[in-house]
């Protein structure tokens, strides 16, 4: 009875803290993909990262377990090799990604906050990956522009995944598309932000969500309309726009 009780009440608690990552109708079906394909294969170290990840007061930034599970394989499908990650948080989405690319395999990492990331890192050198990872603290946007100005980094990424300051996005894609490689890969996360693209303008709306909204809709017509890419938007997540540049 004890162990019943406990296993209902945490299903309860999955239940209500997936609840907002999953655009799919139903929760259930959510909770279905994450029981038979994700939470089975999750590797050990992923598992305590989105653990420890999930008592941080800031942990609906996260990214959630089915969108780890996505980019790995997709890193590995592309073979990459360089990449960038712009918004690292406690570090689920690194992780996913230094566990997918080779042993000499490269992530800049950059964020605003190191103290989060510092919470994740114990786990991420327990998991033997941490060589591959650069981590810059401070704003993405200068760095991008110091390295466009060095001019080495031109096309020079397989994989860059941006998942930071929303009302930036476009000002990152400016800078991405030339240092990501033609036949490379920028992954654009929350392009769905909420379901509150397609939300009346007067809808009741989280203030945050409200306020980041218009730029999510700017960037998505922006990328749509973008002829250097070819794009793919995926309902992973809280929504995931694939580009490839194409030249
Ligand atoms: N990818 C992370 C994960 O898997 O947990 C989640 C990232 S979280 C949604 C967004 C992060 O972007 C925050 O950690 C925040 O500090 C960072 N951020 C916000 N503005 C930034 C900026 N201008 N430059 C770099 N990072 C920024
Ligand atoms: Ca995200």
């Amino acid at each position: 009875m004890a162990a019943n009780g406990e296993e209902q009440q945490t299903q309860a608690g999955r239940h209500q803290e997936v609840g907002h990552k999953s655009l799919l109708q139903s929760d259930a079906l959510y909770q279905y993909i994450l029981e038979t394909s994700v939470y089975p294969r999750e590797p050990e170290c992923m598992k305590e990262l989105r653990e420890l990840t999930a008592k941080h007061p800031w942990n609906i930034m996260t990214t959630s377990a089915d969108e780890g599970q996505f980019l790995n394989m997709l890193l590995k499908l592309i073979n990459a090799k360089n990449t960038m990650e712009i918004g690292v948080y406690t570090g689920y989405s690194l992780l996913a990604t230094a566990l997918a690319i080779p042993e000499d395999g490269k992530i800049l990492a950059m964020d605003i906050n190191r103290e989060n990331y510092e919470l994740g890192l114990p786990v991420i050198e327990k998991a033997g990956v941490a060589n591959k990872i650069e981590f810059k603290e401070g704003p993405a946007l200068p760095v991008l522009d110091q390295m466009i100005e060095d001019g080495k980094y031109h096309g020079s990424y397989d994989f860059i995944f941006v998942d930071a300051d929303k009302d930036n996005y476009i000002n990152y894609h400016k800078r991405l598309i030339e240092l990501v490689k033609v036949g490379g890969l920028i992954g654009y996360d929350n392009t769905l932000w909420n379901g509150s693209v397609v939300a009346p303008a007067d809808a009741p709306m989280r203030k945050y969500v409200r306020y980041y909204r218009d730029f999510v809709l700017e960037l998505n017509k922006a990328l749509a309309a973008d002829p250097r890419i070819e794009i793919c938007m995926l309902p992973v997540g809280d929504g995931i726009t694939l580009c490839r540049r194409i030249k």
